[in-house]
């Protein structure tokens, strides 16, 4: 496994690499959400590529990029385990070197949700995908369902900027219990872990409802705000239920939707979604 901190090492060592290639976008602190992504990778292609990179544009000034968890030796160890080929791990100066100003701005679809409660975050998740896309160039590129808006947003981007990589989406892999696997999962308390089941049954609610039958999004949308507000150390960011393409809230449902919702818990913020 070769890990690399350059953008023109990367770009050279992918250029070069068998191919199909396949990226695997990353923030670090890996566990077993990431690693189904790079499994997935690895079974599809001849490269495989993994990014490592706490990426300080997609955090506001008042979130917690600094205190984002980290652990390179960690990350490094489960992705050799797991047969990956390349790392990309740059420092931010390699990313963003003085005199860096442009940035990608998705429209609509970065606009909603995660978008109005984190003004920014998808101009700087779209620009640095952009900059991997064009640096690796890979045949497939692989993000998961827990992230359902940053989906569509790399999708939407991908094929406007003729980005040409296949955009594969992986299931979200869950705790025995529900939960989410997150790299912020670490900094929940026992207690708070405790709490935090509530984005799952909340969104479980959901989908028993609709499976029941309930086409009524305000109805289903109530029910999971309840669920949530009767958990004491849970503070709701937004509770959605919304077409799965547009992201728009929907007040009938006809056919699919995504539940989905931001919720703190203490002072980590957790996000699901689930289609119901
Ligand atoms: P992050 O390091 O949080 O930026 O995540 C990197 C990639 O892993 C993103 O595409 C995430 O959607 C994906 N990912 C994070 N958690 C999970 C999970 N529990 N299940 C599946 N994919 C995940």
């Amino acid at each position: 496994m070769k890990v690399i901190d350059t953008i023109a090492e990367f770009r050279n060592t992918s250029a070069g690499a068998a191919k199909p290639l396949g990226l695997v976008p990353t923030m670090g602190f890996l566990h077993q959400g990431h690693m189904s992504l790079v499994q997935r990778a690895r079974a599809e292609n001849a490269t495989v590529a993994v990014s490592i990179f706490v990426n300080p544009t997609q955090f506001s000034p008042n979130e917690d990029f600094s205190a984002y968890p980290r652990n390179m030796g960690a990350d490094l160890a489960m992705l050799r385990e797991a047969g990956v080929d390349l790392v990309f791990a740059p420092r931010a100066e390699e990313v963003y070197p003085s005199g860096f100003e442009t940035q990608v701005d998705v429209g609509n679809i970065a606009s909603r949700l995660e978008g109005e409660h984190r003004p920014g975050h998808f101009k700087g998740v779209a620009t640095v995908v952009c900059k991997l896309l064009t640096i690796v160039r890979p045949d497939r590129c692989y993000f998961g369902q827990k992230d359902a808006q940053q989906c569509l947003v790399i999708q939407r981007l991908n094929t406007d900027l003729n980005l040409g990589a296949e955009i594969v989406v992986c299931p979200t892999v869950r705790e025995p219990d529900g939960l989410a696997l997150s790299s912020r999962n670490v900094n929940l308390s026992p207690d708070e872990r405790n709490a935090s089941l509530v984005l799952y049954r909340a969104l479980s609610k959901a989908k028993a409802m609709r499976d029941s039958g309930v086409a009524d999004a305000e109805e289903i949308k109530l029910a999971m705000r309840n669920l949530i507000e009767g958990e004491p150390l849970a503070q709701i960011g937004y509770v959605s239920v919304a077409d799965p393409f547009t992201l728009l809230e929907l007040s009938n449902i006809d056919g699919q939707a995504l539940a989905s919702m931001a919720v703190h818990i203490g002072k980590t913020r957790l996000i699901d979604n689930m289609v119901i």
